[in-house]
């Protein structure tokens, strides 16, 4: 709750002009708050040199909702056959951060089946305590019964924060348990922080077709939910002596009917590029290329450094290269160690999904191309030229 002392308020105006979300005026030169309006960040309190301004800090949402209720940052694991992908551990790292900047611990959730050495290994990447729900009907993912235990326990231990990666699962599960708590989710996020004055989750995800990025927040709402890209965050170092605590919670499939059955779990047969999202060398071609056919160029190169194929969205709307390859906006992000783009222009929808690489070679015959500014290594020339000179190299260098 807000409240403004009238007889020492000076009318100095200050609280009006530094209140983002305009709900404070002057009337008969003393400063009125509109609560419906004010989202108590604290800004006017800490401007208000009188010290005429207080707020109490009940913490209850507009809608009743007792945030002070809401502690600790949860990491929301996934797996399939009982291995969790690199998003996992990536997500713990900045649950980490996260979890720092508040002073609070940091959780993970395992929801599997016979992972217990899987459980025991995420207190290396960072997690004080695992919550852990081990039954043969969770051994394979299933929306509607994963919601239901995933809900259930966000209910039961009221973390402040949720996060997720915004991979298959992630995209079907996180909305589904979202609408059931009533809270907000930002989908998609490619950077997290914590704001140091109000605490809030300040979520950022590209928005507008790339052109912006917005930072979203979930003041009134329990608990802030994110899902993460794959790879736009980094693995943390593995600390082998940690240990954490681990919760069992009990499952009875009684309380769940789900309208879905998991027969079998089958792999796609991706062929090449299956690996693109845990290559450390990416060789990529974009419509530079020209043809289909110029893709062994591409193919040839990645060989030799046995990197993964990947491709920008022409070259995949020109059927050149299948979807699956697509790096960027509407494609994959991926964060290799090497990544060598061919006949890229580098428009901002295709460096959202590589530009955090640690090295990025370029080859562009144009010396204006963006690709450059964001490039360690830039390489002005033809690349019909430059990447059979660069495979002959190779090839005498093996
Ligand atoms: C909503 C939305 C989402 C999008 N999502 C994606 C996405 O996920 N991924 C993505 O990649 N794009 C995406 N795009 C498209 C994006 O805006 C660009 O159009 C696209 O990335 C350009 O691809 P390119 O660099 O291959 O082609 P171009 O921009 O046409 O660049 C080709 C480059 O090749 C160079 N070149 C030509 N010939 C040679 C040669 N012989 N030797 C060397 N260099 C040569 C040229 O100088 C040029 O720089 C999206 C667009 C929108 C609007």
């Amino acid at each position: 709750m807000i409240s403004v002392d009238s007889e020492m308020c000076t009318g100095c105006g200050s609280c009006v002009d530094i209140c983002p979300a305009d709900a404070i005026e002057l009337i008969d030169e003393k400063a009125v708050v509109n609560e419906d309006e004010c989202q108590l960040c604290g800004s006017c309190e800490a401007e208000c040199e009188a010290g005429a301004i207080t707020i109490k800090s009940d913490k209850k949402s507009k809608d009743g909702v007792d945030l002070s209720e809401y502690q600790g940052v949860w990491v929301v694991t996934e797996q399939r056959r009982g291995c969790m992908p690199p998003v996992v551990y990536q997500l713990l790292g900045k649950g980490r951060e996260l979890a720092d900047a508040l002073n609070v611990s940091l959780s993970a959730v395992v929801i599997g089946y016979r992972m217990r050495s899987e459980v025991k290994s995420l207190a290396g990447y960072g997690a004080d305590t695992v919550y852990y729900v081990d039954h043969p009907d969770c051994a394979c993912y299933n929306d509607e019964l994963y919601a239901h235990i995933l809900s259930g326990i966000i209910n039961k231990y009221k973390p402040e924060i949720v996060l997720s990666g915004a991979t298959a699962i992630g995209r079907s599960l996180i909305p589904a348990v979202a609408t059931r708590l009533e809270t907000g989710l930002t989908a998609d996020c490619t950077r997290l922080e914590i704001d140091s004055e109000t605490r809030l989750l300040l979520q950022t995800r590209p928005a507008y077709g790339g052109h912006i990025m917005a930072t979203i927040v979930c003041p009134d709402h329990r608990p802030q939910m994110a899902t993460v890209r794959p790879n736009v965050m980094q693995k943390p170092e593995v600390n082998q002596d940690a240990r954490c605590e681990i919760v069992e919670i009990g499952f009875d499939p009684d309380s769940c009917l789900t309208r879905t059955n998991t027969v079998e779990q089958v792999s796609q047969d991706d062929g090449e590029g299956s690996l693109l999202s845990d290559a450390d060398v990416v060789v990529a071609g974009g419509r530079g290329l020209k043809s289909k056919e110029n893709f062994a160029l591409i193919r040839g190169l990645a060989g030799l450094l046995s990197g993964a194929v990947a491709a920008s969205r022409p070259a995949v709307d020109s059927e050149w290269i299948p979807y699956r390859h697509q790096i960027g906006q509407t494609g994959k992000t991926i964060c290799p160690k090497l990544y060598i783009a061919c006949g890229i222009s580098g428009a901002v929808q295709h460096l959202v999904g590589m530009e955090s690489a640690d090295v990025i070679v370029a080859i562009n015959k144009d010396r204006t191309a963006p690709i450059f500014e964001v490039a360690t290594f830039g390489i002005k020339g033809d690349l019909f030229e430059i990447l059979p000179a660069l495979i002959k190299r190779l090839k005498e260098l093996r």
